[in-house]
């Protein structure tokens, strides 16, 4: 009842031209995956030219992060998110923990871009999750909690609706040090439970929450196979249209 989501993060990865061979690529590869849907998120100089050349494919394109202003004014630097709109994209990729940890992302600005996002009709992929640090000192749900009380505070049942949370614990980030399913699914249910709680069992039951750190083809299958992963946000393994395919494929035999 949940439509899985795969989706690949390019980070900052990939020149236009070679953004779009691989979006060509991907797209005879994955072109009967009708069981989810599949996005791919590049470099925003990359994002126009590759989603007019998937124009009318089941791939989507988001971007990797946006402005929290809505309106387009002095901020020098900044994507708005209805120019992401403007350029093809129709997801976002929101406080994804390298920008929380490189750039200073804080849970309100978090919350800012969510709206922002939102009020442009692209669909954000909110990321939370702990350092290993936060993990040792058993402090992983409580770190978690607040990043969803912070990152989704004043959301309407009706705006959850429109979002999507990856799950990605930081010290599985390009470490190929995955979490377990068991350690994913735990924290993916309890971030249900979370969600139940101030959106109501309904809500929460229809939210999409995607794993992310270190998939790869060998491991997706596992991952999916628990009961609270809607899908994977993908770094690494996105690079390439192959690998990538294999796990839009996770439910090939
Ligand atoms: C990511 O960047 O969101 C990510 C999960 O990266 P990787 O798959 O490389 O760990």
């Amino acid at each position: 009842m949940r439509r899985p989501v795969i989706a690949g993060n390019w980070k900052m990865h990939k020149f236009i031209a070679d953004s779009v061979t691989t979006a060509l690529a991907l797209k005879p590869l994955v072109v009967n995956a009708n069981h989810c849907e599949i996005v791919i998120a590049p470099v925003f100089t990359a994002i126009k030219s590759v989603a007019d050349r998937l124009e009318g494919s089941n791939i989507r394109v988001a971007g990797q992060d946006c402005a929290p202003e809505q309106k387009h004014g002095a901020h020098t630097g900044e994507v708005a998110a209805d120019m992401l709109r403007d350029a093809g994209a129709s997801y976002v990729i929101v406080g994804h923990s390298e920008r929380r940890q490189f750039y200073g992302e804080t849970d309100s600005m978090v919350n800012r871009k969510v709206q922002a996002a939102l009020a442009a009709e692209l669909t954000p992929i909110v990321c939370v999750g702990e350092t290993l640090a936060q993990r040792d000192a058993g402090l992983a749900e409580r770190v978690v909690k607040g990043q969803i009380d912070g990152g989704l505070r004043d959301l309407t049942v009706s705006a959850l609706e429109r979002i999507i949370i990856a799950y990605e614990p930081v010290w599985a980030i390009g470490t190929g040090r995955t979490a377990t399913p068991e350690q994913a699914q735990q924290m993916q249910a309890f971030i249900r439970r979370i969600i139940a709680e101030r959106f109501g069992e309904e809500a929460s039951q229809l939210l999409r929450i995607l794993y992310g750190g270190s998939v790869k083809p060998d491991n997706i299958a596992g991952l999916m196979a628990q009961p609270d992963i809607d899908g994977a946000l993908v770094g690494g393994a996105s690079l390439e249209a192959e690998t990538f395919a294999k796990i839009v494929h996770y439910n090939a035999a």
